[in-house]
């Protein structure tokens, strides 16, 4: 490692010297006129220099001491530490606390009872040298938070992602799992979306396992001779139901501590509905291998040396699942450095602290980047630079079980952030590998400017040039394409950026590095450990200095712009875009159930089948209405005009040297036009019309959500009263911008 970094050090001055520019023309920073950007560049370099490796791995090593979970002596601790930090460098700080639901296990036990017996260990075994994984006293064994407390005896099936299309091939098959338990795999989507999928098809309990095609030996070495799962090892993780987010206790309500009004856990709507358990592939192996009935199709094949059955015949399991449902303090750290000219302007960054374990990679990688971002902008305080807006370092509380305080922070402070919040910027995982962002789009442009200007630590390339070539090379970018900036994907759910934008149209953007550290080998086991991370995630702690260096940018350029650096071509194009699939959406189901239907029509299903094997056809398709999308499409042409309109406006007022005045209050008001107070259908908190997680998804995003869904649902009446509140959304983000447009005339 050492010696391939030296050599391309070496190198490293032939094509970063060759696009630099010429020392009197600074290249350009959104958001900066000429002079001011030359300021920005140097005061960037100073910001680098004051970053060290050596920080974060001494911060690291501090942090996962002990597992840190909601609730534990060294969550509090952790937290205590990091206020202590931001206090001894200058920032205005303080803890908040709330009061939270959190379950911890009190009983766990899964057994086979027929046709063989099996009991599972539900327990991952220690590694010699890895300190985290020998702490099982202190740590919370493995458990689903949130799962409701149950005794559940019935036939095992096996339900591959347990997602809507598996039990469609499951009924295909004339498997139903009613008054069952199945089993599922980790993987392609939320995991407290199978205990729900699985509940709405009537079964009574859910087990997911980790299998090894997916983050195990299916991907190369295992723990502790490689990054990836070993066999004992289990994803611990809620696996609420979110149709509301944080406190499950306290829906759309901060959890002050004395709050009244809290809902039991029975009467909390985000609980799971059926008792819900992970294992190991270890523990998985005899259940699958009881499994009998007609062997699955290729793609529910997993890694195990097994043939997979779909069982839910005579393989019968037995699960117990209870908890301690206690009301437990969480601590934010809240650390300010107050702006010198518009201090009611703020921009916010934070990362969560809190564990499923010791958290190595999840979340202390990305807490020490942010610390060090923080103390390396004091050392810049300290040498008589102060910001021009208001900067907030925020290290939060229980995001694992469920984002509940960053989301409790929110709540309690909605008023202020309605009015003031410019941007919150949301880290977690790190590890070496390719830039990554997911945002709202209007910042777009500001991140690759920055994505351009940091190097890469390993290769003598900008981090744009990097992610641009790994998405050449995975066949993302192609012809036309190829020097597109990167686009950022629309931000969902999963970490603590999802309150700020989904509840109050905050701009977001969530970055990262991944793709080189077996990431997901360990992901929420005890063998995310500072053991695992300086052997496999990012030894020299290289990429944590380079995401520091990309948060740090974004920070400092909102803080000291003459005018935020927002940019709206990118977010039009892009909501245009979102726009056209719906339209798409529409004529593709209509051509997909055309042909389903004359296909059922045919026996086409049928006449494949194996006839040994039970085959129900499905039910034919309904008929797909019209729908009528011509405002939809005249407000997006509003704002694609409004966008280029206020671009060329801002570019051509800095360009001249003049700093307008009163562009910031108009620039902070415009994404909140993103909301709409009918929120969505059955998530009323979800109040914004273009960026929200899945219903069926929970992480990913759904684009235009209220039409998008109801279209995917089959559910035309609602999709066409999601069209008028989608188009006032649209076009109400078009006369925002183009009032921000008129404060700079
Ligand atoms: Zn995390």
């Amino acid at each position: 490692m050492i010696s391939l970094l030296a050599a391309f050090a070496l190198i490293a001055t032939g094509p970063a010297a060759a696009a630099a520019p010429a020392a009197d023309s600074p290249p350009a920073i959104i958001g900066f006129t000429a002079a001011h950007a030359g300021d920005e560049h140097a005061l960037e370099a100073r910001f680098d220099a004051a970053l060290k490796p050596g920080d974060l791995r001494a911060w690291m090593e501090r942090l996962t001491r002990h597992p840190h979970h909601v609730g534990s002596p060294w969550d509090k601790a952790n937290m205590d530490f990091i206020l202590s930090l931001y206090k001894s460098w200058g920032y205005d700080a303080h803890e908040e606390r709330f009061d939270v639901l959190f379950p911890t296990p009190k009983q766990r036990l899964l057994e086979l009872t027929a046709p063989t017996t099996f009991k599972a260990s539900l327990t991952e075994d220690p590694v010699a040298g890895d300190r985290s994984s020998q702490q099982q006293r202190e740590y919370l064994p493995p458990f689903n938070a949130y799962s409701p407390d149950g005794d559940v005896r019935g036939s095992l099936v096996y339900v591959n992602y347990g997602l809507q299309a598996d039990y469609d091939l499951l009924a295909q098959h004339g498997i139903d799992v009613r008054g069952k338990i199945v089993i599922a795999r980790y993987g392609h989507a939320w995991r407290g979306i199978k205990p729900k999928v699985a509940a709405e098809h009537g079964a009574i309990g859910c087990i997911i396992y980790s299998d090894p095609a997916n983050d195990g030996f299916g991907r190369g070495d295992t723990y502790p001779n490689g990054p990836w799962r070993a066999p004992s090892s289990v994803q611990r993780g809620a696996v609420t139901d979110d149709v509301y987010l944080g406190d499950p206790s306290m829906p759309g309500r901060a959890s002050l501590p004395g709050s009244t009004g809290r809902l039991t856990y029975k009467q909390a709507q985000t609980i799971a509905a059926i008792p819900t358990m992970p294992i190991s592939y270890r523990d998985a192996q005899p259940l699958l291998a009881a499994l009998r009935g007609a062997a699955v199709p290729s793609a529910w094949h997993g890694g195990l040396a097994l043939p997979y059955h779909f069982g839910g015949g005579a393989a019968r399991v037995h699960m117990i699942v209870k908890s301690n449902w206690r009301i437990t303090p969480i601590y934010d750290v809240i650390a300010r450095m107050t702006g010198t000219v518009e201090p009611n302007v703020w921009t916010i960054r934070g990362n969560h602290q809190d564990a499923w374990v010791s958290g190595a990679a999840d979340p202390i990688s990305g807490q020490v980047a942010v610390l060090e971002e923080a103390r390396a902008v004091s050392v810049l305080a300290k040498s008589g630079w102060r910001p021009k807006r208001t900067m907030i370092y925020c290290a939060w509380d229980a995001e694992e079980p469920g984002l509940l305080g960053s989301t409790a922070w929110t709540e309690a402070h909605h008023e202020e952030l309605a009015k003031n919040a410019a941007l919150y910027v949301n880290s977690d995982t790190n590890g070496r590998g390719f830039f990554f962002a997911d945002g709202t789009h209007s910042v777009e442009s500001m991140l690759n400017g920055i994505a351009k200007d940091v190097q890469d630590p390993e290769r003598p390339a900008s981090i744009y040039a990097r992610t641009r070539a790994s998405e050449i090379v995975g066949g993302d970018r192609t012809g036309e394409n190829e020097d597109d900036d990167i686009h950022l994907g629309a931000p969902g759910s999963g970490s603590d950026y999802a309150s700020f934008s989904d509840y109050y149209g905050i701009p977001v953007m969530d970055i990262g590095f991944a793709g080189e550290n077996g990431d997901g080998g360990v992901y929420h086991s005890a063998y995310d450990s500072f053991a695992w991370y300086v052997k496999y995630g990012d030894p020299a702690f290289a990429y944590g200095v380079t995401l520091a260096k990309v948060g740090g940018r974004a920070m400092l350029r909102f803080a000291n712009a003459d005018v935020l650096p927002y940019r709206y071509t990118a977010f039009a194009k892009t909501l245009d875009r979102y726009r056209g699939e719906i339209v798409k959406l529409v004529d593709d189901t209509r051509a997909l159930t055309a042909t389903t239907n004359r296909h059922l029509a045919q026996h086409v299903g049928e006449l494949a089948a194996d006839p040994h094997e039970p085959y129900v056809a499905p039910q034919p398709l309904g008929d797909v209405p019209t729908f009528d999308f011509t405002t939809l499409t005249a407000a997006t042409e509003r704002l694609t005009a409004a966008s280029a309109a206020y671009d060329m406006a801002a570019d051509a007022a800095l360009a001249r040297g003049v700093i307008p005045p009163a562009a910031d209050p108009a620039l902070v008001a415009v994404e909140r036009g993103e909301l709409d107070n009918r929120g969505l259908p059955r998530r009323p908190l979800y109040k914004n019309q273009i960026y929200e997680p899945g219903y069926y998804t929970g992480y990913d995003a759904k684009t235009m959500p209220g039409i998008r869904e109801a279209l995917e649902a089959r559910n035309w009446d609602e999709a066409r009263s999601y069209i008028p509140t989608v188009t006032a959304v649209v076009s109400s983000l078009a006369d925002r911008i183009n009032a921000a447009t008129a404060t700079l005339k």
